[in-house]
């Protein structure tokens, strides 16, 4: 394990704490996954490359993360006050397909997009429908501790029974001693609570109970047989169920978005803490929420239509350029989308990954032999230190990319020079490799597999020569072909006043 002094804002204390999980050196974390009707956008973006930041930096550390993610494909409904469609049905319906179609289509769309991000799978993936049987028995061990009740076939947490709802979210959200920052997330529970008060009581004994099993009406098609008839499980039983399931009693780490604080966690935590009884230890010790990307200040979301799907911005940039963009901005802050602040995150990416080529090509025999420079070897020493002080402190991407940032313009003076040895330059890129790529999830690997990169180098740079010789020859057309036909497959020439260069668009 590596020594380390990582701190945590955890939203259930509304503090920053030290990061010590029950039985080191493992680590349980849980982070709401998607509910899959529809393609992943740039929100979904945020949420899954910051916790994939989170899990890569813990495993950097030393620990041994279980990392489960749930998929969402039955329970979710168009509104959080138990009234609505199912988000997946409603989308199968509008194709005339069977909701589980959707469920499969999405899943893998999603899996896709996250890959192309170099969003690293979590160890489990549980499906919600997968787990019918485990929800059903926690709800009959919520009725029978009283906490739950029945009425027509719907099944109701009852909320009165259970002192400390709203610890979380802090129903009486005024006295909440939140940052001067975290007032969006104010503002956004404030309204859910509202909404959910204002919703018809029905079947329900109290305003703010929530459905733990609902009655599937006819023509309903996500259906299961229950105790009380036939019918489909709560969204938030899901996330509470899959969790302890794989997890245990007590998770180290909750995550999800800040839009989930309540009721969704809210709710989670009642069930599960209900379910286990007075005295036993807590559903989770760390609750952590990512905040939400906005478009001119408002937030992105699909039920909003100002949504731009992770492929729709792929078209325009790379992923990595879109994983650096989200980076740039801690996961507590609002990221605001725009195609400027894109394009410079473009420029960004460009210059890290020129650098890193860079680098490796010096590492090909292009440079002096004979070890890494002293000055070179404290820069990459005070670098790292302040990288780990950034990343300790909560997971401040932002300020770990600009150390990032300062050594490529220490690198880019090593190699302007002419004169770094190989030492240096492996010394600068194993550093880039290990901060930038494992850590941060940038890949600044060039391709590999059944790749000799020595080769392929050599090989780029027979056509750069063979380009400029046509170009001696005034033979234009010939030379125009070999660019065009290397762009075309993913190669950019650049021309610079010391010759001709190559890299991957
Ligand atoms: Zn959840």
């Amino acid at each position: 394990m590596r020594e380390h002094n990582l701190h945590v804002t955890n939203t259930l204390t509304r503090r920053r704490e030290k990061f010590e999980p029950l039985s080191p050196p493992h680590v349980g974390m849980y982070v709401c996954g998607p509910t899959v009707y529809g393609d992943a956008h740039l929100g979904h973006a945020k949420s899954y490359i910051s916790f994939d930041v989170i899990v890569r930096y813990l495993r950097h550390l030393g620990y041994d993360v279980t990392y489960v993610q749930n998929i969402t494909d039955v329970g979710h409904l168009t509104d959080d006050a138990d009234s609505g469609e199912d988000k997946v049905e409603k989308a199968a319906r509008a194709k005339k397909v069977h909701p589980m179609q959707i469920a499969e289509q999405f899943t893998r769309r999603y899996f896709e997009d996250m890959d192309a991000l170099n969003v690293l799978r979590p160890d489990i993936s549980p499906r919600a429908s997968g787990h019918i049987i485990e929800q059903i028995e926690l709800v009959k061990r919520l009725l029978a501790s009283g906490h739950a009740y029945e009425a027509n076939g719907s099944v109701y947490f009852d909320v009165a029974s259970w002192p400390n709802y709203g610890r979380l979210s802090g129903r009486s959200v005024d006295e909440m001693q939140v940052a001067a920052g975290d007032s969006a997330w104010r503002a956004s529970a404030r309204v859910e609570v509202s909404a959910r008060a204002a919703s018809r009581v029905g079947e329900k004994r109290h305003p703010a109970d929530f459905a733990l099993w609902k009655r599937a009406a006819p023509g309903h098609i996500m259906q299961w047989p229950s105790p009380w008839g036939m019918g489909y499980p709560g969204w938030h039983i899901e996330c509470t169920v899959m969790g302890q399931k794989y997890l245990g009693e007590t998770l180290d780490i909750h995550g999800g978005g800040i839009e989930n604080v309540f009721p969704h966690h809210e709710d989670e935590i009642a069930q599960a803490e209900a379910a286990s009884g007075p005295g036993a230890p807590g559903f989770v010790k760390y609750w952590l929420h990512n905040n939400m990307v906005t478009v001119a200040g408002k937030k992105m979301g699909k039920s909003l239509g100002n949504f731009l799907t992770l492929r729709d911005a792929f078209e325009k940039w790379p992923p990595m350029v879109i994983r650096l963009f989200i980076l740039q901005s801690h996961y507590r802050s609002p990221t605001d989308f725009s195609e400027e602040a894109l394009d410079a995150a473009k420029e960004g990416w460009h210059r890290l990954r020129d650098t890193a080529l860079g680098l490796e090509n010096l590492g090909y025999g292009g440079g002096p032999g004979g070890g890494a420079e002293p000055s070179v070897v404290k820069t990459v020493a005070e670098s790292r230190r302040r990288f780990y002080e950034a990343m300790d402190d909560d997971f401040a991407t932002a300020s770990a990319l600009a150390v990032l940032f300062d050594l490529v313009r220490e690198a880019n003076r090593v190699l302007g020079t002419g004169g770094a040895t190989q030492g240096t330059a492996e010394l600068l890129r194993t550093t880039f490799a290990e901060l930038g790529g494992d850590i941060l999830g940038l890949d600044l690997e060039f391709p590999k597999e059944g790749i000799d990169e020595g080769l392929t180098n050599n090989a780029f740079q027979i056509l750069i020569a063979l380009r400029n010789d046509a170009r001696r020859a005034k033979n234009f057309a010939q030379a125009d072909a070999i660019r065009k036909r290397l762009d075309e497959i993913g190669i950019i020439l650049e021309d610079t006043p010391d010759g001709t260069t190559w890299r991957f668009k």
